[in-house]
Order: structure tokens, then sequence, then C-alpha cells
């Protein structure tokens, strides 16, 4: 399919082992991009190169970028997948819960970006997409950990749509609704229940489905005119 003007690019995903980022994986694939991705836990999905990183280290995400770049080739796309919740009614979060989810879900985001960003910049291309969630857009009951984090990659994608524009890198996020992966999966069945009513489509989204908008986001020839945007994938929860 080379409506995407995918082909042959190379995108990075983070959390590409499981859940919406192993979707992902496979539809970019699906569009003939050459795709790697780290995992912390276990691999997933057949892949161009799969690396054991966790975002919250540095180190291990510069030496996964310098490993792509050097047996992939140059990255031009890259998903901000990874991402975890610890939750809890604001008085009841740890200390630890709340920096592990800032840790992982922001800091992570920086960790990947880090070494990233001047390569795209100094090649005048490159396409980013974070994924964000319809709880970063909306809050959520005992998710202000998770929103606080979610709501921050927004600000940030905005920023770089801004300070990426001159050097040809796009930045955009996804904000999923509940999706049904191992994290909702999680959620006790009678809160499944109560956030099911509040979906106008009546269901939680697929992984495909959100995977299908990262793909348009990040395509060149369907969204080269869209930066620093945000697609609400949510089954009309939010708009
Ligand atoms: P899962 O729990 O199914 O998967 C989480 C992914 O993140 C795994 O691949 C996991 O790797 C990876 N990950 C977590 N912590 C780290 C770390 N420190 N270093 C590297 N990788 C890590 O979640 P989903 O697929 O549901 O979520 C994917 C993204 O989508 C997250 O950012 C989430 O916040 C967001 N989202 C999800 C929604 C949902 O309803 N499911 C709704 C809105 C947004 P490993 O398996 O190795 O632990």
């Amino acid at each position: 399919m080379e409506l995407f003007g995918l082909r042959d690019r190379v995108v990075f995903v983070t959390g590409g082992n499981r859940g919406i980022g192993a979707a992902i994986v496979e539809v970019l694939k699906r569009l003939g991009a050459k795709v790697a991705y780290t995992y912390r836990s276990a691999p997933g999905p057949e892949a161009v190169l799969t690396l054991n990183a966790d975002v919250t280290d540095p180190a291990s995400m510069e030496e996964a970028v310098n490993r792509i770049e050097s047996e992939v080739g140059p990255i031009f796309g890259v998903v901000l997948n990874a991402g975890i919740t610890k939750d809890n009614l604001f008085p009841n979060i740890s200390v630890e819960d709340w920096y592990a989810v800032i840790d992982t879900n922001l800091n992570g985001i920086y960790n990947t970006l880090r070494p990233i960003v001047p390569l795209l910049y100094a090649r005048e291309s490159g396409s980013l997409v974070f994924i964000s969630s319809v709880v970063g857009e909306q809050g959520n009951i005992g998710q202000a950990n998770y929103a606080a984090s979610k709501s921050a990659v927004i600000g940030l994608a905005k920023t770089l749509g801004l300070e990426g524009a001159r050097y040809g890198v796009r930045s955009n996020v996804v904000a999923p609704g509940f999706t049904s992966t191992d994290m909702v999966k999680a959620i006790p069945e009678k809160v499944q229940e109560r956030i099911l009513q509040k979906i106008p489509l009546r269901r939680f989204a697929e992984p495909e489905e959100i995977a299908w908008s990262v793909a348009f986001l990040m395509s060149p020839t369907m969204a080269g005119y869209i930066t620093g945007d945000v697609l609400s994938v949510n089954g009309g929860q939010y708009t």
C-alpha cells in the first residue's frame, strides 16, 4: 500500500511488543515500513529489529536509537507508545506510584526523543506520533498521575510541532479512548461497565483502530499538512 508513503521508511515504536504498540507495529509493517521496536518484559511481533530497552533509562534508550540507526537505517518515524497506569484517588497515590507514572509516560518520552530529534532536524525529515489518552484530555477519577502525564504529552507534542516545523519534522498526538488491551482488562468489571455507558459507540476500541490513526498521522502523504494536532479516537466519548 503505497498510499501512505511509508514504504521502506524506518519507524521506531516504543513498547511494540503487546497491546496498542503491537497493533501499531503490525499496521506499519503492512504499509511497508521498516519497523524497529523496544520492549521491556518480552518480545512480541516480528520486526526488522526488536530491542530490550527501558524508557525510564536514558542510556538504554540512547543505545537503542544508535542500534536502529546503524543496523536498520535513518529513523523517519517515532511512535511514543510505552506507558503505564498506577491508579488511585489522589490522596492515596503513593510517592512511588506518582513518580513511576510520570517517569515512564513523560520522562520516558524525553529519554526516547533526546537522541533522535537532533538527527531528524539535521536530516530535515521526520514524523513523531505521541500516544496520549482521552484521560489526558478529560481527566478521570482515580487517574491523577496518569492524566497529568498524558496532558503533558499533548503540550510536548504541540511544542515540538512548532519547533520542528522549520526542520520538516511533524509532531502529532493520537488520544485513544478505552481500548481492549491488558491495561483496560486490569480495570474492575463494574468500573468497565460504567465506562461503557459513557461511550456513545458502546464498546471499547480495538488496538488496530488506534494503530490506523497512528499510521494516518505518521504518513507524509495523508497528513503532510497536519502538525501540532490531536486526533481523538474515543468512540465519541469526548470531543
Ligand atoms: P499495555 O499495558 O498493553 O502495554 C504497555 C506497553 O508499554 C508494553 O509494551 C510495555 O512493555 C510498555 N512499557 C511500559 N513501561 C515501559 C518501560 N518502562 N520501558 C519500556 N516499555 C514499557 O498498554 P496499552 O497497549 O493499552 O497502552 C499503550 C499506550 O496507549 C500507553 O501509552 C497507554 O497509556 C495508551 N493508552 C491506552 C489506552 C487503553 O485503554 N488501553 C487508552 C488511552 C491510551 P512490557 O510489555 O515489556 O512491559
